[in-house]
């Protein structure tokens, strides 16, 4: 279960997921977000444990209808607060996440 409100939409789940469960996906709009692939996922966690705003809850409940039918659940993200194309989003990120202008990039 993903909470894009509270996520920062920055897909790191995504980016972790070892068996592509989660997924990124961007639509020819402009609108994305990660899809959910519940038949993929082996509950290893990484997601849940490596989103910094805990918006990942994972369900002991799964219910075979949802693993045999191939269900995709998919989840539109707010616009990034800083772009990707930005040169520096990690750094004015990272300033985000640890709430300090003590961050500096070389
Ligand atoms: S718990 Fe499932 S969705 Fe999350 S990283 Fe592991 S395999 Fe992927």
């Amino acid at each position: 279960i993903i909470d894009p409100e509270k996520g920062s939409s920055c897909q790191r789940s995504a980016t972790f997921c070892p068996t592509g469960a989660i997924s990124k996906f961007t639509d020819k709009d402009g609108t994305f977000g990660v899809e959910h692939f519940p038949g993929d996922c082996v509950k290893c966690r990484c997601c849940a444990d490596i989103c910094p705003q805990q918006a990942l809850t994972l369900s002991d409940e799964v219910f075979a209808v949802d693993l045999l039918s191939g269900a995709v659940e998919r989840y539109e993200m707010k616009p990034l607060v800083h772009p990707v194309d930005d040169p520096h989003q990690i750094w004015r990120t990272m300033k985000d996440l640890l709430g300090c202008d003590q961050v500096y990039e070389r």
